[in-house]
């Protein structure tokens, strides 16, 4: 089964397909590739959600599929008390292909266990996020050589994002230096850290020095204690970290913002974070025509 739980499942030879494939639909007259013509998906979607939910629900319209969405779980068999495992049960007899998203770490690989059909983690508590991942590697790709060395800033709740622990995984395929920035209390965790990494408190140590700075909100809804929350001002990046940040770096996030953002940056050109969406796009239409339009999928299978 062609579930996609993490970015594990990919090598270097693997993006580099899904990104040919990718390329191919962003050049390609829109209505190219219609290759889920008689496909269903559904989005289940435990959690708030916006771009993903919405990128995904866009991309099968647009390969000729259709969606089921399941967007706020309160109205569904959920609030009766449906466990997970039968809801997915159920939906795998409706639908070709499932996209996931659970307050829980380990909720994809679950629901994979069950599913008839391809489970795709569209975010699993702070576990991963791997098509945003992929998404956001993709938007590297498009303004930086990833052949060449570079040097990557990750800023902000680095501990509960689960955005940053998937791309974590797959810069390290890379020649890329990672920086680490974040404050006490929001480290990454060791286990997804290595001895070069380079930790800050601030950007202001490391803000000159980077290709690609990748900034992150507080995850205020997975943090129970208030003392902690305290600890996270003034993380964010501002008119005047700008000023002195090379003039080619790229400013990403997966966004939503909150404050470690403020929108006076939206007209530099070095933002990419609405281009980011718009690649998300694309790569999830990439995805779909890997599991609708190929014999086997670009990523390996589960194991
Ligand atoms: N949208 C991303 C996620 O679902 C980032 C965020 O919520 O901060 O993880």
């Amino acid at each position: 089964m062609s579930h996609l739980l993490s970015v594990d499942q990919f090598d270097i030879q693997s993006i580099a397909d899904l990104f040919a494939l990718t390329e191919k639909i962003e050049t390609a007259p829109r209505g190219t590739y219609k290759v889920a013509s008689s496909s269903v998906l559904t989005n289940l979607f435990y959690e708030p959600s916006t771009r993903t939910s919405s990128s995904f629900h866009s991309a099968m319209a647009r390969l000729g599929g259709s969606v089921i969405s399941i967007n706020d779980v309160s109205f569904s068999s959920v609030s009766k008390g449906e466990t997970l495992e039968d809801t997915i049960q159920v939906m795998a007899q409706y639908s070709d292909v499932i996209v996931l998203r659970h307050p829980d770490k380990g909720s994809a690989a679950r629901a994979a266990r069950v599913s008839k059909v391809p489970i795709i983690n569209g975010g699993d508590g702070v576990g991963e996020h791997p098509t945003q991942a992929l998404l956001d590697l993709y938007t590297i790709h498009k303004h930086k050589s990833l052949d060449q060395p570079l040097s990557i800033a990750l800023v902000g709740d680095l501990k509960h994002g689960r955005t940053v622990h998937s791309l974590l995984k797959l810069l390290r395929m890379y020649d890329v230096q990672i920086h680490l920035v974040s404050p006490p209390g929001f480290l990454m965790p060791p286990e997804l850290t290595q001895t070069q990494d380079v930790w800050h408190r601030d950007l202001h140590g490391c803000i000159q020095d980077v290709d690609v700075v990748y900034m992150t909100r507080v995850q205020k809804e997975r943090i129970q204690d208030a003392t902690l929350l305290q600890q996270i001002s003034n993380y964010g990046i501002s008119l005047e970290l700008m000023q002195l940040a090379r003039p080619d770096m790229i400013l990403m996030h997966p966004l939503p913002r909150v404050d470690e953002l403020p929108t006076c940056l939206d007209a530099d050109p070095r933002s990419k974070y609405f281009e980011q969406t718009g690649n998300g796009l694309l790569v999830r239409q990439a995805i779909f025509y890997s599991l609708f339009g190929m014999p086997i999928p670009c990523w390996r299978p589960v194991s």
